[in-house]
């Protein structure tokens, strides 16, 4: 309306701000009340009354943005540390909250009414298919593109179609330094046509003295479709990859392992080139693909400015994520959860729980529900066989979920032996059976199921509420 003047336009659009940021607040607070976190209905409800209020909100915030299939939880909270202890004021966006409407719901639990951001940096984990919008919003500072895997299939097409929708949110952060995994071949396509600075990042040597049998999501060359071939693999299609037709290759990269001098049950030590010095690193998660994790963050760490002393620091005594080998006691049995998502992931996990050598528990958790991927035909491309390898360490499996009928059919295909396999549906039954262990036990969830286990656990167990 021509009548309005300029000014009101402004007290008008503060206006909005100001509703869409109390409103989210109050949505918040009410689901809490009633012990619903993580939902997306708070930030939803706020962008509908203001569709630029991240935007807003995220003005002189500087933000690091993390993306990619696998691990970007856990370099998110490596990165985290590295901020705090780099002396700066940080939030970040917990709980899985990765689309669009959760970062916005971050920002404003980190904003004054008036919209001013409380903290100076952020680190965000942003969901691949969310990125582009994310990106815009926010314009990070640093993005990291941690690798392509594929992942729910019903969700999110071929990785392609992953990898085509990072690219559209590194377009729309022109800017940004680019923290890229060299030994990912598809990842690195990213890299080509980039404006900005980029920091390659990688793992020099192999990781793991006996692998799961994997399918490599990318065997073909970018370039010429030629079969890479490989100086070694670390796991999935990552590693030193080349393609002997047209010579493309993986890119030197700038922050790197050099070696893996032990992989704990606790942690992993490594020697880590960071800046161009060799620092002894210990990374205070096990499981070979947290070495990744924390070149990643290293990588990160360094294209914000952090010094490298900072960086090696904060890797030792960062803490994991939701679900990300979390660690905690039930009735005296120790117990860790490990999110299952994807058959790479998975994967990785069954690395590592082959590795160990003393006797352990597992439970698997798979549902089915839209969160979790509905098909669940890709525990048929898991490597279940490493399992039934363990033999006497392996004492106890106890299997839940919607669909624990066919993870039981999975595992029995794979040689498992049906007299260590337990179905128990009920979730405090359960976790009772896994307390019950001698053991230390691991959780292996899928994504709505650790929702439920955590809930759980936190009410009746009186673990700290997720969202926190
Ligand atoms: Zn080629």
């Amino acid at each position: 309306m021509s009548f309005i003047h300029k000014s009101d336009k402004l007290t008008c659009m503060r206006l909005r701000t100001f509703i869409a940021l109390v409103t989210c607040r109050m949505i918040r607070r009410i689901l809490h009340l009633f012990g619903r976190g993580g939902t997306n209905l708070p930030g939803t409800v706020a962008l509908r009354i203001d569709k630029n209020l991240l935007k807003t909100l995220a003005e002189g915030v500087t933000a690091i943005a993390v993306t990619g299939t696998n691990g970007k939880t856990t370099t998110s909270h490596m990165i985290e540390q590295i901020l705090i202890d780099a002396g700066y004021d940080v939030f970040t966006n917990r709980a899985g909250a990765n689309l669009i409407s959760g970062i916005t719901a971050t920002y404003v639990e980190n904003a004054t009414l008036g919209g001013r951001p409380i903290k100076s940096a952020a680190v965000i984990e942003c969901d691949e298919a969310a990125f582009g919008a994310v990106s815009e919003a926010i314009s990070p500072k640093v993005i990291v593109a941690t690798n392509v895997f594929r992942d729910q299939l019903d969700r999110y097409g071929e990785v392609t179609h992953t990898l085509g929708k990072i690219r559209a949110g590194i377009a729309n952060s022109p800017k940004a330094t680019l923290c890229i995994n060299a030994d990912d071949s598809l990842i690195t396509t990213l890299a080509d046509n980039a404006e900005a600075e980029v920091v390659y990042y990688g793992v020099n040597v192999p990781i793991y003295k006996k692998r799961v049998h994997e399918i490599s999501d990318a065997p073909y060359c970018v370039r010429c479709h030629g079969i890479y071939r490989y100086d070694y693999v670390t796991f999935g299609h990552l590693g030193g990859f080349y393609c002997p037709n047209c010579g493309y290759k993986r890119h030197e990269p700038d922050v790197f392992v050099t070696e893996t001098v032990a992989m704990g049950s606790e942690n992993t030590d490594v020697r880590m080139v960071i800046a161009g010095r060799e620092y002894p690193v210990r990374i205070n998660l096990p499981g070979g693909y947290n070495i990744y994790n924390a070149c990643a963050a290293a990588a990160a760490g360094t294209a914000f400015g952090v010094e490298a002393e900072t960086i090696v620091h904060a890797l030792g005594h960062f803490t994991g994520g939701f679900g990300r080998m979390e660690k905690f006691t039930v009735d005296g049995t120790e117990m860790r959860m490990i999110l299952i998502k994807n058959p790479t992931a998975c994967n990785q996990v069954l690395n590592f729980l082959s590795n160990i050598e003393e006797p352990v528990a597992f439970s698997i958790v798979l549902n089915d529900r839209d969160a979790d991927s509905t098909d669940i035909s890709w525990i048929w491309d898991v490597d279940f066989e490493q399992i039934a390898k363990m033999g006497d360490h392996l004492k106890a499996l106890y299997l839940s979920g919607t669909r624990a009928e066919e993870m039981a059919m999975r595992l029995k295909y794979a040689d498992v032996p049906v007299g260590k396999m337990k179905i128990i549906k009920d979730d405090v039954k359960l976790i009772e059976a896994c307390a019950e262990s001698s053991y230390p036990v691991y959780l292996m969830p899928t994504y709505t199921a650790m929702i439920d286990l955590r809930r759980m656990l936190t009410k009746r167990y009186g673990l700290k509420a997720f969202w926190h």
